[in-house]
């Protein structure tokens, strides 16, 4: 009987056993199967790509052009040469109150560019209008601080004038400005040095003289004007008096109407080429001695520059008395 009881217990526990792995079996045959994914991709979220050599694509870089440097200025111009029909119109003695702010008017109805040679005393009067030329796209430039001959002044002087005049343009525009016209045009090799060297100026004269200062007379002055201007010319005008803006609408017009092109001073220095070469004609004798070869400036001279001014100037070597 004993025996039955132990036989019928080991029957039981064994049976337990059988039950309980199938059970353990038959959960594990539920679970959800877990892909293996890299650990890369498990934290990514991506898929994981093969892995290639690494290509790194360098961009080809957009050439930039490289900018043609302006060829030097000479010490001095009183025109230009140029392969175009550009012009520069000039106005000496201002800012005027009145008369310079209708100039600029005439200017801007025809998006002209000039440039403006400012006396310094005026500037300082008159800042907000130096500073409307630039704003309107035109060159401001030296003409001096009280309009001196400085041929005449001792080398203190000529210092402050050229000075206190660029100081009060620069406070004015915030222009350095690096052009200078002398005063009645009165010019010589050792200012012009000095004014080049010590200020780093140009000389800037003419080659056109309206003779607005002394012909007080619109006709007159336009037709001055239109008759004489060439390609590249320098042209002198002065916007402190009426007749002279008066004529400017015609002479803009006219000029216009020919084809040229109105650019401030500096923009025609840089257009400037080598004198061209004068082509002997077919008869000229032989010894006549040849022009300079392209690439250098026949007029410009190895040493101090300009020892005599512009032809325009012996007229005015007397300063007109009603100029400023
Ligand atoms: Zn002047």
């Amino acid at each position: 009987m004993k025996l039955k009881i132990w036989s019928l217990a080991a029957l039981a526990f064994t049976v337990a056993i059988v039950l309980f792995t199938a059970a353990s079996l038959a959960a594990k045959a539920q679970l959800p199967t877990r892909p293996s994914i890299p650990a890369e991709s498990a934290i990514t979220g991506l898929p994981t790509i093969a892995t290639a050599p690494l290509v790194v694509s360098t961009p080809t870089p957009t050439p930039v052009p490289t900018p043609t440097p302006l060829p030097p200025r000479k010490a001095t111009y009183n025109k230009c040469h140029v392969a175009g029909s550009e012009i520069a119109m000039t106005f000496d003695d201002g800012p005027h109150p009145k008369l310079t702010p209708m100039l600029l008017d005439i200017m801007k109805a025809r998006g002209i560019k000039g440039t403006f040679f400012l006396v310094g005393k005026n500037v300082a009067e008159y800042p907000e209008i130096a500073q409307r030329i630039v704003a309107e796209g035109h060159e401001v430039a030296n003409h001096s601080w009280a309009h001196p001959q400085l041929t005449r002044l001792a080398p203190d002087a000529l210092k402050k004038e050229i000075a206190d005049t660029n100081d009060a343009i620069h406070r004015a525009t915030g222009i350095q400005t690096t052009l200078m016209r002398p005063p009645y045009g009165a010019i010589n090799a050792s200012i012009t040095k000095r004014l080049n060297e010590e200020f780093g100026l140009t000389v800037a004269l003419w080659s056109v003289d309206s003779l607005d200062w002394k012909i007080r007379n619109a006709a007159h002055v336009t037709k001055l004007i239109t008759e004489k201007t060439v390609p590249g010319a320098i042209i002198l005008a002065h916007d402190i008096h009426p007749s002279t803006v008066q004529a400017m609408t015609a002479v803009f017009d006219t000029l216009s109407a020919k084809g040229y092109k109105f650019v401030t001073m500096s923009e025609l220095i840089a257009l400037d080429l080598p004198a061209p070469i004068q082509t002997a004609p077919a008869n000229t004798p032989a010894g006549i001695p040849t022009p300079p070869p392209v690439g250098i400036p026949a007029a410009t001279p190895a040493g101090p520059p300009i020892a005599t001014p512009a032809p325009s100037l012996a007229p005015r070597a007397t300063p007109a008395t009603t100029t400023p």
